[in-house]
């Protein structure tokens, strides 16, 4: 019995009781009233007040019968009266009641029925695809039968939120979803299990050839062009299969097997992979360098190095941070192995706000030991792309307490070129902050040289693979003369990276380059050994 029906009685009695109330207070001022009338009527003919007198005045007076009996049916109207109202509230209360308890219901289903949907598609979500399994695995154990569950990746998608934007990457899903609800028989469950994955639940069926023909129909509907802002894009998918009960028989286990399935054809590049336990994963896999590389962070198996930039005074002002994976299993992992991996996954949010905040506070502690140092931070490609970055950047300098002209965000030409317009706003933003940036590895990208000069780069950091032979290689002496002047030119400093030998060195100083760093300066170090270097060096 719900809530409302059990409060019902008690509503209902109050409000008879209080209809009630003035009805037997009007009933017992009438007989009140009726007693005077009876004492003035004996009063009037006896001169006396008697037992007898009053018996004789009811006698000789009839209209006092009347007067007598009128209370006792006004009581007699009243009590009918307050009946009938209480009835017609007793009512009311039920109607509105049940009216409420129909919305309550509808409104808790409705809550439910959203927590479950996907808004984007209208279909399943991941937990509600998962509770699907889990009454299919129930039916079909006590069946004997099995079933197969599909997993479909949209391998397109990263491309159409870098390129396109995020909206575009929504209507890619949606029409995904669509089709694919308008073409698969009602008999199968489809969810939106993530961002750019949809999931099957495919029952038994007797023909041998029924899980074929649904995945031919998949890969033949989703083959027809789809276009988005006037562009004509054709969807590129992987597909996995896993089987029940032989690849899993809880829906966990299933589905992973489902998912590992669809890795493993987006890696190799085939439209589908039926799982099998004998698929290695780790030999297509970064799949679990993710996993790790997700609770590195957390388990603070990253640390620093820093690596000195010298000034043509002799003097080291600033040092560049270089972040370094040190794996329980594998020793030291450098950045240029696992960074790729982190920005396939969009995770360089993460690394550059942990990078930033340990070498910026790092910078405030130096600073407290009387060590003046500013320090350049590389970022990701997809680091300028994001527009939250300038706050991001910041929070991190109002913990720290770091002034912003002691950081620098070295930037490739790469990261740029992405999505140019997107880039410099959020280059803008930073500039207005006064941090400085620079342009890393310059010469190695296709950045046109009219950029270079819209930039509010202070610095173009000649890439190591010039430097390095530069004595023994004419054209790359040639083309860093060439950087330096041209950074000259456009009012920037140029910095030498990758200075190996002394000969280099000289070299540099002789085409007037601002900056050098490289391993015959020093190697990165650990904070520690920094400050150990410099105080040699001073000595
Ligand atoms: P980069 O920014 O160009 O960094 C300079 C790289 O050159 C570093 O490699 C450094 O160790 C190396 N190097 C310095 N001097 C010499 C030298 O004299 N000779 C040679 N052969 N190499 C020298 P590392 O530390 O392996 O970093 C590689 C790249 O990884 C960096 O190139 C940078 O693009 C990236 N990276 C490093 N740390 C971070 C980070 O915190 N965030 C991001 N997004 N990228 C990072
Ligand atoms: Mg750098
Ligand atoms: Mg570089």
């Amino acid at each position: 019995m719900s809530v409302f029906e059990h409060a019902m009685p008690l509503n209902i009695r109050l409000l008879k009781s209080k209809v009630s109330k003035p009805a037997i207070n009007g009933t017992l001022i009438a007989i009140l009233a009726v007693m005077v009338a009876n004492v003035a009527v004996c009063y009037a003919e006896n001169h006396v007040l008697t037992i007898a007198g009053l018996i004789e005045a009811q006698k000789s007076n009839i209209a006092l019968w009347f007067l007598n009996l009128m209370p006792f049916s006004f009581a007699v109207w009243g009590q009918y009266v307050s009946n009938i109202v209480a009835q017609e509230a007793d009512t009311m209360i039920i109607d509105h009641t049940h009216e409420l308890w129909d919305k309550t219901r509808e409104l808790r289903k409705q809550v439910k029925m959203e927590s479950q949907i996907d808004q984007l598609t209208g279909l399943p979500n991941r937990d509600h695809f998962k509770q699907l399994l889990r009454a299919i695995i129930n039916r079909s154990r006590q069946d004997k039968t099995n079933f197969t569950v599909m997993v479909l990746s949209i391998n397109t998608i990263q491309e159409v939120n870098d390129i396109l934007g995020y909206n575009q990457g929504d209507e890619l899903i949606k029409h995904t979803g669509d089709i694919l609800k308008k073409n698969l028989p009602d008999s199968i469950s489809l969810s939106r299990i993530s961002g750019s994955e949809f999931a099957a639940i495919i029952p038994y069926q007797k023909q041998s050839n029924y899980i074929q023909g649904i995945r031919d129909e998949i890969f033949k509907v989703l083959a027809q062009p789809f276009a988005v802002d006037n562009l004509t894009l054709i969807l590129k998918t992987s597909m996995g299969i896993a089987t029940y009960p032989q690849d899993g028989s809880n829906p966990e286990t299933l589905l992973r097997h489902a998912y590992i399935a669809s890795f493993v054809s987006r890696k190799t590049e085939v439209p589908f992979t039926i799982y099998s336990p004998n698929i290695d994963v780790k030999q297509f896999s970064d799949l679990h360098q993710i996993a790790e590389l997700v609770n590195a962070m957390d388990k603070n198996e990253f640390f620093l190095q820093y690596q000195p930039k010298l000034e043509a005074d002799g003097v080291v002002r600033e040092v560049e941070v270089l972040v370094r994976w040190m794996h329980p299993d594998h020793g030291m992992i450098p950045p240029d192995k696992f960074i790729p991996i982190i920005e396939k996954n969009n995770m360089t949010k993460e690394l550059l706000q942990w990078v930033m905040s340990h070498a910026l506070h790092q910078i405030a502690h130096w600073k407290a030991q009387g060590i003046d140092l500013a320090v350049a931070i590389n970022l990701s490609a997809l680091d300028l792309l994001d527009s939250s970055l300038p706050e991001t950047i910041a929070i991190i300098l109002k913990e720290t307490g770091v002034d912003s002209s002691h950081l620098k965000l070295e930037i490739t030409e790469t990261t740029i070129m992405t999505d140019h317009e997107r880039a410099m706003n959020v280059l803008k933003k930073i500039s207005d902050m006064k941090i400085q940036t620079s342009i890393d590895d310059f010469g190695t990208g296709y950045s046109s040289l009219a950029y270079l000069s819209l930039l509010p780069a202070i610095e173009v950091k000649i890439d190591r693979s010039f430097v390095m032979d530069m004595i023994d290689n004419k054209h790359n002496s040639v083309i860093v003369k060439a950087i330096i002047d041209l950074a000259h030119n456009l009012s920037m400093k140029a910095v030498a990276e990758g200075v190996e030998t002394q000969e280099v060195m000289d070299s540099l100083k002789e085409l007037g380059c601002d900056y050098q760093q490289g391993y015959y300066i020093s190697r990165p170090l650990d904070a520690s050994a920094l400050i150990e270097w410099l105080q040699n060096r001073d000595k």
